[in-house]
């Protein structure tokens, strides 16, 4: 059975269990998943242990490797460029969406009271916020989990690293791409607890906070498909229309395949090879182009996940009862546009760098008990919000190859199919 069915059994079993201990105030079953939320936690724990070396040896690599992209001269900084604009409207979309909608309010009593005395969350000042961007010590900051603090450092040093010369800089990045990939490793097998850690938090929530709790998350979910699509349709659209030339729905389904491969894996860097055949068998692309665009596309560009990090975090605010002034959202956009850019392209890696958006926004120790909110509709939402990366890497790839004069392949399917010319 594929793990995605797994995890959506271990959710619809959840919530029953929830739903029934609740709503006939079984005590018994209402003390058994309340023990067993236990376990949940302990996987939210698994997940939160690796942030600091995932972000600290993903962020040196890319910064590192960015001396290189320089190189690569104009394709390169107008790739980049893309990925950053594009990454910082999907996350800004997401503020309003989740403003408008509102999916964590009123759901009655507050979950994860255990966690904290909620009020001890202090509003950033301007001056607190400029501070805290540069830790006076890197190791204190990655101790005690200020990870603005650790993409900081990690983002100057990766710099330095990159203008060394190749025999110094070659060991270290070597070390930290290992670091990653071992990251990647724990990731994986975190994700194998995934459906009866989803069993277990999804059927605690819902028995402590009833129904109210299952529609809220069931909100948030309309939230970040709102989203999603206003940022399809919108973002992509406007780019596809006027800087591509093509209409953008025929655009989508000439490329429908990429989005349904990501849907299918929720990995961005699994989809690779069919967005690379796509690219050059669909839209005729050159090799140089979709060469270049795509990988990087499949590690650095992942809009969907930027807007749906921003939406998750609003909603947990929400939840909590954590005041969203105009600067914790700016550091909102600002930490989803980072943690979007960085994180890899795998299962679940979205739901775990929430951790970091939530810390950066001043949220301290109730961002692991935040994500335990969301972590029960995780695998849904990143199969949409891969499907949404990957289209957003192959728009990427369409936008860049016109402007360096390439001619798109933009034809309807069935008139090319039929043979009909344009
Ligand atoms: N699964 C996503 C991807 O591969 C990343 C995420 O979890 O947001 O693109």
């Amino acid at each position: 059975m594929k793990l995605h069915t797994k995890i959506l059994i271990g959710l619809a079993a959840g919530a029953a269990a929830g739903l029934l201990a609740n709503a006939l105030a079984l005590d018994w079953l209402l003390k058994t998943l309340t023990f067993l939320d236990v376990y949940g936690r302990l996987f939210i724990r698994l997940i939160t242990m690796i942030i600091i070396p995932l972000v600290a040896a993903s962020l040196i690599c890319g910064v590192a490797s960015l001396g290189d992209i320089r190189k690569l001269g104009r394709i390169g900084g107008k790739t980049l460029g893309f990925f950053l604009i594009t990454t910082v409207v999907a996350a800004s979309i997401g503020i309003p969406v989740a403003a408008l909608l509102k999916p964590g309010i009123g759901l009655g009593e507050r979950p994860n009271v255990q966690t904290g005395n909620i009020g001890e969350v202090k509003n950033p000042t301007v001056a607190d916020s400029i501070l805290s961007i540069v830790p006076s010590n890197p190791v204190g900051a990655a101790a005690s989990g200020d990870l603005l603090g650790v993409i900081v450092f990690t983002i100057v040093f990766g710099a330095a690293l990159g203008v060394l010369p190749e025999d110094r800089r070659g060991p270290v990045l070597r070390f930290f791409a290992g670091v990653n990939d071992a990251s990647m490793v724990v990731i994986g097998w975190a994700m194998k607890l995934a459906p009866t850690a989803v069993f277990c938090l999804i059927a605690a929530a819902v028995a402590k906070f009833g129904v109210g709790f299952l529609r809220g998350l069931a909100m948030f979910c309309v939230a970040v498909l709102i989203g999603l699509a206003i940022h399809l349709i919108g973002t992509y659209g406007i780019v596809l229309r006027f800087l591509c030339g093509a209409n953008p729905f025929t655009f989508y389904r000439r490329v429908a395949e990429v989005p349904l491969m990501a849907f299918s894996t929720s990995s961005s860097s699994a989809t690779l090879p069919v967005s690379l055949e796509t690219a050059e068998k669909d839209l005729g692309i050159s090799q140089a182009v979709a060469g270049f665009v795509l990988p990087l596309g499949a590690t650095m560009n992942k809009t969907g996940s930027a807007l749906y990090k921003t939406v998750a975090a609003m909603f947990i605010m929400q939840v909590l009862g954590v005041p969203a002034p105009l600067s914790r959202k700016l550091m909102l956009i600002f930490a989803a546009t980072v943690s979007a850019m960085t994180t890899a392209g795998v299962p679940g890696s979205g739901m775990v760098s929430i951790v970091l958006v939530l810390q950066i926004a001043g949220l301290g120790y109730l961002a692991p008990a935040g994500v335990a909110l969301v972590a029960g509709v995780d695998r849904i939402l990143d199969m949409c919000r891969t499907a949404v990366n990957v289209t957003g890497n192959m728009v990427c790839v369409a936008y860049v190859a016109r402007s360096e004069g390439e001619k798109l392949e933009t034809r309807p399917v069935e008139r090319v199919r039929s043979g009909v010319a344009s």
